[in-house]
């Protein structure tokens, strides 16, 4: 039997569940009817906003963080990987990837340093933060069946593995009107979804099993991994949320 993917391992690992992922085919794509959003499409920069140097932090106790890096430096944003409290000093925004939720929630109990605290305090001070996959759970307020460790930022809830164990991972390019006509290449590993959200939550796309990407103010969630694409578009809507914060800011 095929070895699939573990989103808890890195790089390569990754890039293979993509494949795989593609080999599985790609379902149906259900667009979203989309609020306009205070950042515009990735497409149209605003020359002013690219001036505006920023630092994104990532979260980097598993998963992909080095992909996501990856990806915010060639959106223009410097990087700072983080696993301490002390390490969020100085960034303008944070990036939670994919990986295995009930890990990261054992650390929540792990009272050595205020690491998720200091997190919390910074969203709820304005700082953009994007989780994707594990980092969406990890945002929720609500985990279907769970109750397990969370930052509880985000008013929605999730089901995690809705798409099925690993062999289901896939590919489906979805409609996401914030980014442009061209539907975006939506890479599901074990991926969750938002099953609902309150009413100031704004649903950015969806597809048969629910929602897939939102927005609460500062806080964007996706169920897919964009930063094992090639398409820059979600990283470059995200640096345009941290810039326009770190502008307000100073
Ligand atoms: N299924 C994982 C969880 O529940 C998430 C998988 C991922 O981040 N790719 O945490």
């Amino acid at each position: 039997m095929a070895k699939l993917v573990d989103t808890t391992t890195g790089t390569s690992d990754l890039k293979r569940a993509r494949h795989t992922a593609a080999r599985h085919g790609a379902g149906s794509v259900i667009g979203s009817s989309l609020p306009p959003s205070d950042v515009g499409t990735a497409q149209s920069v605003n020359p002013a906003d690219k001036a505006t140097v920023v630092t994104i932090g990532v979260l980097a106790l598993q998963g992909d963080f080095a992909e996501h890096a990856h990806m915010l430096q060639s959106c223009g944003a410097k990087t700072k990987l983080v696993r301490r409290a002390a390490e969020l000093d100085g960034i303008d925004g944070l990036v939670i990837p994919g990986g295995e939720s009930t890990t990261i929630a054992k650390l929540t109990g792990n009272t050595t340093d205020p690491l998720f605290d200091a997190i919390i305090e910074r969203a709820k001070d304005g700082m953009p933060v994007y989780g994707t996959c594990m980092g969406m759970i990890f945002l929720a307020r609500e985990i279907e069946g769970s109750e397990q460790g969370r930052l509880a930022l985000m008013d929605i809830t999730v089901r995690r593995n809705a798409f099925g164990p690993q062999i289901a991972s896939r590919e489906e390019h979805v409609a996401i009107d914030e980014l442009g006509a061209e539907p975006f290449p939506a890479v599901f590993i074990r991926g969750p979804i938002i099953l609902g959200c309150a009413p100031h939550v704004q649903v950015y796309s969806k597809v048969a099993e629910g929602i897939v990407m939102c927005r609460q103010n500062n806080l964007l969630a996706t169920a897919f991994h964009p930063e094992i694409t090639d398409d820059l578009r979600v990283h470059q809507y995200f640096v345009k949320m941290v810039r326009k914060y770190a502008c307000v800011r100073v």
